[in-house]
This record gives structure tokens, sequence and C-alpha cells, in this order.
């Protein structure tokens, strides 16, 4: 072993005698210097373990050589020792302030000095190896980016490594650290899961052990936070796993998606199939199944080779998607706010599936299918060249045709082929019934169209509205009918659905609105009486585009004083998009009509929406009034209706009163109006004129 190297620096030779005399039993390698210049060149020459430094000397200090000393390079690691007469707590601490590793006093006590040299040596030693295995310790966090933190649970404050506060995006031990802070930079999806551990382990004192997102900037970090609870204080490691999350997700796309397409793949769709069926399950709803195929794709393939199939496939893919978009589908639906999203998938070579979530009927199902079509009968361009291809498309439904995966995978793929049958670029639904309804169905919507261009088969009825004190007719509900060529007179529930899903309703609704006003006026003329008109929107109409346009239009072709007309609007209608519809609803009062919500109290009810609204009149639904005799808890809706009218000055119309007893009661309420067979059914204008009017005419 090397001996230890020991500087004795004294102005006294006699000191340095015996110092030197009292070291001499040990291995050590002793210097001497009699001035603080020569203890700075010694110093440099021989780099010794130890050096005992008198501080009072002539020329330069003790404390000063100490000081230059420390600025050579290496002498950190060396214990310097100050020797001095003085014991003033001063000078002690002066001592320290130059860079003194310790200090002893004169007179030494010759007999312990050999001890004190040598304790302080080793324990210089262990400090310069600590002090080594930290610095090692710290680059190796650094290497692996894991950064070590402890809490006592008390203090505000967390005492964090270096590299803690670099994976957190910050300059080391720059700020002081809290939880609170930490909070501030979790990713917000991570941060219940964050806190719910924290009040856990505050709680308990108990270890914890998760992962949670970081965000640094522009970055994201996935951090693993382990902790272990050490002498009552809280240690945590923290690990920087972003590089192994992020494997891990690439693994997991290759797993479920198409590479190609970046369409889920087989193994993705069955997933989601079976989670869209047991969510219809749940709600007691349809859900369909799509199943297209390419028409004659491998013939393209073939001739004009991969490359081009590929690319073919990719702009088919991107094609699906954009027809089965939730936004662009709703309109066709009649599904209030959508609740999910339709999901296309790869599920091999050409074949391609879609789930539709919510469009539970046949008919909104069917427009899908054949906007698909449709999209398909413009060619591709596959670069530069021209490209067409069709598709055949089957559809089955849940749970008409299969309450599982595979029975409904297997349906949906039996109809496609039987679209391909049928000479492909077509969609056919698994189950003749259906095709049959839907045959049906799409011929009713071609005899709508005709019927909106004849311009005669479309006729309004109308229903007088009564004041409940007086008994007398204070306006009349515009309710539309279709007289068929051949079923004869159809009821708006057989046809409004269809001209909603078709897009023929804003046309229907135009004409409804218009021909409601020139009766209104004209009665009006010929009778001198204010009756009011209401007239039923669809949601469909009451969009910002169509509805303010198509009001003017109806009053100025008319000539009615708009202050007696009055919309019929439902709840779902409105809490679609509650902030587009309130603008709406606003704009369209500036014109001077009134508005009632029509079937109050089955919709979304949402009484508190309803001071926002500016509206006239709630009509009560029909499903109150049915029994409101018998059954208490409909009495009791409607008497809150009728107060709730009442204290936010609204009037109030039942509707669907058959019974004098209903009358009754209703009036007691201070129900103002009431609409009903009781009084009359909804009638043509010539029979209004004849059973109303008559009178009028005489006098
Ligand atoms: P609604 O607006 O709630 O109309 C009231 C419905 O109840 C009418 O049915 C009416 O004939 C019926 N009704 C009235 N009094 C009684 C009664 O005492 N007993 C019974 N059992 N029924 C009664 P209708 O004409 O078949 O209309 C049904 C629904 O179709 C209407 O409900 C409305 O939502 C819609 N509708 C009718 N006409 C139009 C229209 O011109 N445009 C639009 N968009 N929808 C319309
Ligand atoms: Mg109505
Ligand atoms: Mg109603």
């Amino acid at each position: 072993m090397k001996p230890d190297v020991i500087l004795i620096v004294d102005d006294d030779p006699a000191i340095r005698l015996l110092m030197k005399h009292a070291l001499s039993d040990n291995q050590f390698k002793i210097f001497e210097a009699e001035s603080a210049e020569q203890a700075i060149e010694l110093f440099e020459q021989n780099s010794p373990d130890l050096t005992l430094l008198d501080v009072t000397m002539d020329g330069m200090d003790g404390f000063e050589c100490c000081a230059e000393l420390r600025k050579l390079p290496g002498t950190q690691q060396k214990a310097i020792v100050m020797v001095t007469a003085l014991d003033h707590p001063e000078d002690i601490e002066k001592a320290f302030e130059y860079g003194a590793t310790d200090f002893m006093t004169k007179p030494l006590k010759w007999g312990l000095f050999n001890h004190r040299v040598r304790y302080i040596l080793k324990a210089n030693q262990n400090l310069v190896e600590l002090k080594s295995n930290q610095e090692k310790l710290a680059k190796a966090q650094t290497m692996a980016r894991i950064g070590s933190w402890e809490w006592d649970f008390e203090s505000p404050y967390l005492e964090c490594s270096d590299e803690m506060y670099r994976l957190l995006g910050l300059k080391p031990q720059s700020i002081p650290i809290t939880y609170e802070q930490i909070s501030t930079m979790i990713h917000p999806d991570d941060l219940a899961h964050f806190r719910s551990t924290l009040v856990y382990t505050l709680k308990n004192k108990k270890n914890y052990d998760i992962e949670y997102r970081i965000i640094c900037g522009e970055d994201t970090i996935y951090i693993h936070d382990k902790t272990e609870v050490v002498n009552g204080r809280l240690t945590g490691i923290v690990h920087d796993i972003t590089n192994h999350k992020k494997s891990e997700q690439e693994i997991a796309y290759f797993a479920y998606y198409d590479t190609l397409t970046e369409l889920p793949n087989r193994r993705l769709f069955i997933n989601q199939l079976e989670s869209a069926i047991s969510t219809a399950k749940r709600r007691k709803e349809r859900m369909s199944l799509l199943f297209i195929d390419l028409d004659r794709f491998k013939q393209v393939n073939d001739s004009y080779g991969h490359h081009v199939g590929d690319e073919l496939l990719c702009q088919a893919a991107d094609r699906i998607k954009e027809c089965v978009r939730v936004s662009d589908v709703i309109g066709a639906s009649q599904s209030a706010a959508p609740r999910g999203e339709n999901k296309v998938a790869r599920l091999a070579g050409d074949e391609f599936t879609v789930i539709l979530c919510e469009v539970n009927a046949v008919e909104n199902v069917a427009v899908i299918a054949q906007r698909l079509i449709d999209r398909f009968k413009e060619p591709f361009d596959i670069d530069g060249n021209q490209a067409q291809i069709s598709v055949s498309i089957g559809v089955a439904f849940y749970p008409d045709d299969g309450v599982d995966v595979n029975t409904l995978l297997q349906h949906a793929d039996a109809a496609m082929y039987h679209a391909k049958e049928q000479g492909r670029n077509n969609y056919q639904l698994f189950s003749t019934e259906m095709n049959k309804f839907l045959q049906d169905q799409l011929k009713i919507e071609m005899d709508l169209k005709q019927a909106l261009s004849d311009g005669d088969q479309l006729v309004l009825h109308f229903q007088p509205q009564i004041n409940t004190k007086t008994q007398l007719i204070t306006g009349f509900e515009a309710l539309v009918r279709w007289q068929h060529p051949t079923k004869g007179l159809l009821f708006p529930l057989e046809f409004i659905g269809l001209a909603e899903t078709s897009g023929l309703i804003v046309e229907m609704g135009q004409w409804i609105l218009t021909e409601a006003c020139c009766q209104a006026k004209k009665w009006q003329d010929a009778h001198g009486k204010n009756y009011q008109m209401a007239v039923n929107l669809s949601a469909l109409q009451f969009n910002k585009d169509c509805l303010p346009s198509q009001i003017e239009q109806a009053i100025s072709v008319s000539g009615l004083n708009p202050r007696l007309l009055e919309l019929e609007i439902t709840e779902t209608a409105i809490i679609h998009d509650v902030s587009e519809a309130i603008p709406l609803l606003f704009e369209i009062k500036k014109l001077g009509i009134k508005l009632a919500i029509d079937d109050f109290g089955t919709g979304y009810s949402s009484l508190s929406y309803l001071k926002n609204f500016p509206i006239d009149t709630l009509k009560i639904d029909k499903s109150f009034i049915d029994e409101i005799v018998n059954n208490v808890k409909d009495a009791a809706i409607a008497y809150t209706i009728v107060q709730l009218a009442s204290n936010l000055g609204l009037s109030t119309v039942a509707e669907g009163v058959e019974y004098l007893e209903q009358q009754v009661i209703l009036q007691e309420m201070g129900c103002g109006q009431i609409q009903g067979y009781l009084f009359s059914k909804p009638m043509s204008p010539a029979s209004i004129e004849e059973t109303f009017f008559k009178e009028l005419s005489k006098d």
C-alpha cells in the first residue's frame, strides 16, 4: 500500500520536529515547509493527503495559504487541517471559510496527535469515496433517466435529485418543488389518479407505484413513480419510461391496425363489434353492420400491379370513412346528440366493414349505403390515371339478424354475396322482410317527391285550440296530411320520418308554413277574427340556414301579421345543440312570431333551460292528459307544468283532451287553452268553415 503523504507547514522548526516525531511510528511520507510560499510549492509537487497548516506565520498567513492551496487542481479531495493557537470561534469559522477540512488547537496534545491524524486521513478517505460514489450514481441516473426524491410527509417541499429536476424539464435545484407543482405538469387525464393515490398515501403512510404523463413544453413524458417508506420518509424513484411506452404503443398499433390503409384490422374490428353489440343490448337499440367488397378488385390488381391496387385500397378506405363520418350521418338520422363513432375496418384484401353505432332505422342505413355506392361512382385518380371501381354492400342488423359477432358478420357477408349476385354495385339487407320494408319505404320516398312537385297531394288539416274559460276558439294547429294516389289519406307519422331522412322535409316544411299562413290570413280577412296559427317544425328545419328565410317568405307571401303565427318546436330539437339553438330562437323571435314547445314533458325536460329560451307557450303532452283524471302522478305533472308556465309568464295548451272530466280538471289547474277531440278533430279547411264559421258568415 502506498504510504499517506503529509505536509507539515510551520515557521517554528521546533513544532515541525515535534510533529514529525509524533508521527514517526507510522508509514507516512512527510514533507516540511517553513513558510506558506514553500508550502504551496511542495503541495504542487507532492499532492499531500493531509496538510497540517500553521495559522500564524510571517508573510502569507495560514488562512490565505489554505485559500491558495484550494485553488490548485485536485485539492478538493485532500484534507487541510489548520493548526492554531487562536481559539476564538471567529477564527475557526474563518478557517472553514478558507477551505479547511478541520482544525487543531495549540498546544497540541502529543499523546493523541498521532491518532487524530490517522483519524482525519481515514475520514477524508471515506468522504472522497462517498463523493465519487455519489457522482457515479448521479451519472448512472442521468444515463438511465432516473430521478429520486424524498418527502417527510410534513414539509410542503420534496427533496429532489438533479435528474428529477431534469425529468420535470427544470434546471437542477432551480426552485423548491411541491406536490402541487408536480400536479400542474401532469397530463389532465392522469391527474385524478395521481391525486387519489396521493391522498391514499398521505392517509395511510403507504407506498405507491404508479405511472403518469408529464407535459414538458411540446413533449409528453411517461413516468414510472415508485415509492417506499423508509424511516418515516417517503422515498421515490422516478423513471422516464417514454421510450418503453412508445414501443409498447407501436407494438399495439401493428397488432390492431392495417399498415396499408391505417384502418383497424380484423382483430380490432372484432373487439369493436363486440362492444358495439353490448352497448346496443344495454340501450335496447338497433345497430347495423355493413360488409363492403370492392367489385372486380382482383382484375385491377392483376392488370395494373400491386402498387396501383394498394393505392386504390387506400383511397377507397378514405372514401368509406368520409361517407360514414358521424357528423355527416347525423343529419340523416333523427337521433339527437351523437353518442359514438361509426367504425370502419379493413377485414382482409378488398373487404371493409362499417359498424354504424347509432343509426337505428333501416331507412337511415339505406341512405348511408346508397351514399357509399354513389361515392364510388366517381373515378379514382391513381398516379394520374383514372380508375373506376364499384362496391357491393351487405347489411345485417343487431338484434334482427344476429345477436353475436359471428352470426352478424356471417349474415352481413351473405347479404354482400347477394348484392354481388344482383349484379354488383348495389346493397342488400340480410333479411327479406327488411328488404321488402325498405323497398316500400323507397317507393314512398319517390312518391313523396312526386307529391311535392304535383302540389295537390299534400293538404293541411286544422285543429282548433280553445280558451278554457270562454270556450271560444283562440286559434288552430296546422297538421299535415298526404292524400296518396293509391294508399289514401296518410298521417304524418307515416311519412314525416321519411321526409326527414331524405331531406325532403325542408321543401315540405316551407310549403306547410306558407300554406298555413295563407289559410290564417284568409280566415282573418273573411271573418275578421285574429285567430292564431300554430305550425309544427321538424328538428331538421330548425337550423339557421333555412328557418329565418322560410318564415320571412311565408309571412310576406301570405301578408299575415307575424304575431298570429306560432311555431311548435320539440325540446329535442333545441337541446340537440343548445349553443346554436338559443341565438336561432332569438333571431326568429325578432321576426315577431311566437314560439311554443310541443310535447312538453316528454323530451329532456330541462326546466332550467326554459328561462333561457324566448318562448311563449308550453304544450302539455297528450300522455299526461290521457290519465289526468285517474292517475295522481300525471295530474301532478300537468299541474307542475301549468304552475311553471305561469311563473315564467308563459301560456299553456293541453293536447289530446278527449273528455269533459279532463277539461274540468285542466280548467281548475289554470291551464289556459285546450286542444283535442272533445272539441274537434283536425279537419280540412272546408269542414272548419262549415262547422265553425257558418254562423259567423251569417252575421
Ligand atoms: P303534435 O304536434 O303533437 O300534434 C298533435 C297530434 O295529436 C295530432 O296528430 C293530432 O291529430 C293528435 N290529436 C289531437 N287531439 C287529439 C285527441 O284528442 N286524441 C288523440 N288521440 N289525438 C289527438 P297528427 O296529426 O297525426 O300528428 C302527429 C304528429 O306529427 C304531430 O304531433 C307533429 O309532431 C307531427 N306533425 C303533424 N303535422 C306536421 C307538420 O305540418 N310538420 C311537421 N314537421 N310535423 C307535423
Ligand atoms: Mg304540434
Ligand atoms: Mg304535441
